[in-house]
């Protein structure tokens, strides 16, 4: 028997995660079918708890509107190009 392409939830995590970095673990959940806790352990599996800490709150770049950093003028992609 043929199986297709299995999306798993730490896969369609990540998806949702790349397209809204902003969720609370409870959005992340809602979104999945699991848990809070759940999600809090695929984050943390994943290595995006750095990048959700990153993302949250951050500054807007004046360049592009992407996120920065809070020291920089610039986020980091703008930054290499202004050099
Ligand atoms: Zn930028």
């Amino acid at each position: 028997m043929q199986r297709g392409p299995r999306t798993t939830t730490k896969e369609k995590l990540l998806q949702i995660f790349e397209a809204s970095p902003d969720l609370t673990l409870q959005e992340y959940g809602n979104r999945l079918g699991v848990t809070k806790e759940r999600v809090r352990q695929l984050i943390a599996c994943l290595g995006l708890e750095r990048q959700r800490r990153k993302h949250a709150g951050q500054p807007i770049c004046p360049e592009c509107g992407g996120r920065k950093s809070y020291e920089a003028k610039l986020c980091r992609a703008c930054w290499w190009q202004s050099r």
